[in-house]
């Protein structure tokens, strides 16, 4: 099932789509955020059909499907290819030749204020950067609390599946070092365009692409992740509890800007298209 939350006008809702017939089916009046739904349906969402008519895709503004009530948990160099070019770029502080590949997986988080939605804008910020890059990553959504989740539990804790842009001004990435301040700038984290429920998702075997301006940058498959979805629940939740709601995004593969010599940067106009298999595609332009 496809969760969507949307306005056509109004207050924002949450809503079943069906992308075959073009249409969002409201879910009641109530619910306008998706982490209320997931803490009512933890132990699984099951659907009848809302019983309101369905509204035309064409029609509606899709949001971000989580209004994150903490930051977004993020994973760093979870692909070989990617870890190499990172590494390779000059813009990863301290980074050793031969040492690419990390023994534990590199967590970062981005605040709430960076998420935006299908559509929306990412602001380049001149002031505070010249070297923003797009990540194309998939990213899952926590079901039910829990705290030093095992490996083998893991998978009972994802609600859903959405597609996020991890933009980075990697300038600041590297400059400061810790990387909050490279991947926490406002609107830096596009999501969308909806939420996938599990039940639908092999997520070891999920294709994600990325274009810019139409032109091919990064294509991959989920199964060259280097941390798994469980070893990520069970590392980011040693010792954290995990909440109903929060967002993990898996880490981005190769193909970054900052992959090429010389690296190519986002421009204003740019439009970054990601696709994921049986999720869809988010498209956000930069300015
Ligand atoms: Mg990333």
């Amino acid at each position: 099932m496809k969760v969507a939350r949307f306005t056509d006008g109004g207050r924002p809702r949450i809503g079943i789509v069906d992308t075959g017939k073009g249409l969002v089916y409201p879910l009641d009046d109530k619910l306008s955020n998706i982490a209320d739904l997931i803490r009512m349906t933890a132990g699984g969402f099951s659907y009848h059909g809302s019983g309101n008519a369905g509204i035309g895709l064409q029609t509606v503004k899709l949001l971000a499907p989580i209004l994150p009530e903490r930051n977004i948990f993020c994973v760093g160099k979870n692909y070989h290819a990617h870890a190499k070019e990172f590494s390779g770029s000059g813009y990863e502080a301290g980074a050793v030749k031969g040492q690419e590949i990390d023994e534990y997986p590199a967590i970062f988080s981005k605040p709430p204020s960076t998420v935006v939605g299908p559509g929306d804008t990412v602001e380049l910020h001149p002031q505070a950067t010249s070297a923003v890059d797009y990540e194309a990553e998939l990213a899952f959504v926590i079901s039910r609390p829990g705290r030093n989740i095992s490996t083998a539990d893991a998978m009972n804790h994802v609600w859903g599946y959405t597609i996020i842009n991890d933009v980075t001004a990697r300038d600041r990435q590297k400059n400061h070092k810790q990387w909050l301040a490279g991947k926490g700038l406002d609107t830096f984290c596009p999501m969308g365009p909806w939420i996938v429920t599990a039940d639908e998702i092999d997520a070891d075997n999920l294709d994600i692409t990325c274009h810019v301006n139409g032109e091919l940058r990064q294509k991959a498959n989920t199964r060259d992740l280097i941390f798994k979805i469980p070893q990520l629940i069970a590392a980011i939740s040693a010792g954290l509890t995990l909440q109903a709601g929060d967002v993990i995004a898996t880490g981005t593969p190769a193909g970054v800007g900052i992959g090429f010599d010389p690296p190519r940067f986002l421009r204003a106009g740019d439009l970054v298209e990601i696709s994921v298999t049986g999720i869809g595609t988010i498209a956000n332009s930069f300015g």
